[in-house]
């Protein structure tokens, strides 16, 4: 009989539970990554809510990091003991991998493929994907895993994904040292913000009507923090920006599209402002074009990471130059998965990591 492991399933609406499947065995080309820690991203959260129209059940998670425990045939590069977290996954044959764009086209096809395959009671997609880490074991084609400082715990070392992401919307935005910043919400991703803009030597303020999340903020190396329902954002930014008028370049970090709108309205000319969250709702706003043209404002789309930001991200953490603990609300281990969920979504949590063994 084949050998078992276990991983965390999202059955039903708002319930989670450690179901078995077989332990995969790894093919030519592929290591076996036993799986360490995975956190629990927003996309995982809404998952579990119901608000996004997932297929369940569902393996989800791509916020891991793990050890090779094994290697198939024909591996070279990685080696059994290997403290890995796993790239995004990239088609590398498409006209935007060609071009390195992040916008794989491939990925996506393939994500409509196993949409279009699924049968009820299935599971949504295989388990070893980028996007179902939360299992105990995984193959994954050596040349998708990054090798991580082994030093690193495998809770911080699993905020990889995020890590990069920010890295990857603060490279979109052309952040340059002495430029000033405004950061729109302390949340996960708006702290994060903090630490790789301040790496960049901006100066950074940041609006967070949270008094503790303001406290969160300034531990994360904000310059100024500010409470835009107490005090008028524009006015404040005004007053911290060095004779500009306005901010350099703003990362609005909420999926509240009106506070996109209130973000327009602090930046600079020849501003850029970078939205860096997912809406939902996605409400439509209103801007104003002839502002665009006069003011030569930049409005900067961004998503996911690229390989080299993956990279910098590991290496950024092993460095200590990410404080992840600041992000870090709690780890669980998996047995404990339907807590871990509910504990997730109560807003106002930061992170929570899953121990997967
Ligand atoms: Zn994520
Ligand atoms: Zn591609």
């Amino acid at each position: 009989m084949a050998e078992m492991m276990k991983a965390v399933t999202i059955v039903d609406v708002g319930k989670a539970e450690l179901r078995e499947y077989p332990k995969p065995v790894p093919g030519k080309h592929e290591v076996l990554v036993h799986m360490k820690a995975c956190a629990l991203c927003t996309v995982d959260q809404r998952a579990f809510l119901g608000v996004t129209k997932n297929h369940l059940p569902s393996v989800q998670g791509h916020e891991g990091s793990g050890i090779v425990e094994a290697v198939g045939e024909d591996v070279h590069f990685i080696h059994v003991g290997d403290h890995v977290v796993l790239e995004r996954e990239f088609c590398g044959v498409c006209h935007y991998c060609k071009e390195n764009i992040n916008q794989c086209t491939g990925r996506a096809e393939r994500r409509k493929e196993f949409e279009a395959a699924w049968k009820p009671g299935e599971l949504a997609k295989p388990i070893g994907g980028f996007e179902s880490q939360m299992a105990q074991y995984l193959t994954i084609q050596e040349n998708k895993l990054t090798v991580v400082d082994p030093a690193i715990p495998f809770e911080r070392a699993a905020v990889t994904e995020p890590v990069s992401c920010v890295i990857h919307g603060v490279n979109r935005s052309r952040l340059a040292t002495g430029e000033v910043a405004v950061i729109i919400g302390a949340g996960i991703m708006g702290l994060l913000h903090v630490q790789i803009a301040k790496l960049k030597g901006a100066t950074v303020i940041m609006s967070e009507p949270d008094a503790a999340r303001r406290e969160k903020a300034l531990a994360a190396g904000a310059d100024f923090v500010v409470d835009p329902t107490a005090e008028d954002l524009k006015t404040f930014v005004e007053a911290h920006s060095y004779g500009r008028g306005g901010a350099d370049v703003v990362f609005s970090t909420v999926p509240h599209s009106s506070l996109f709108e209130q973000g327009m309205g602090v930046l600079a000319r020849a501003g850029r402002i970078v939205a860096y969250s997912s809406q939902h709702p996605d409400v439509p706003v209103s801007v104003s074009i002839g502002q665009i043209h006069s003011r030569e404002i930049e409005i900067i789309g961004t998503m996911g990471s690229n390989r080299e930001e993956t990279y910098l991200a590991t290496q950024l953490i092993a460095r200590g130059y990410i404080n992840t603990d600041l992000v870090i609300d709690h780890v669980l281990p998996a047995e404990r998965c339907q807590e871990a969920f509910e504990k997730a979504t109560t807003p106002g949590t930061y992170r929570v990591v899953m121990q997967m063994e």
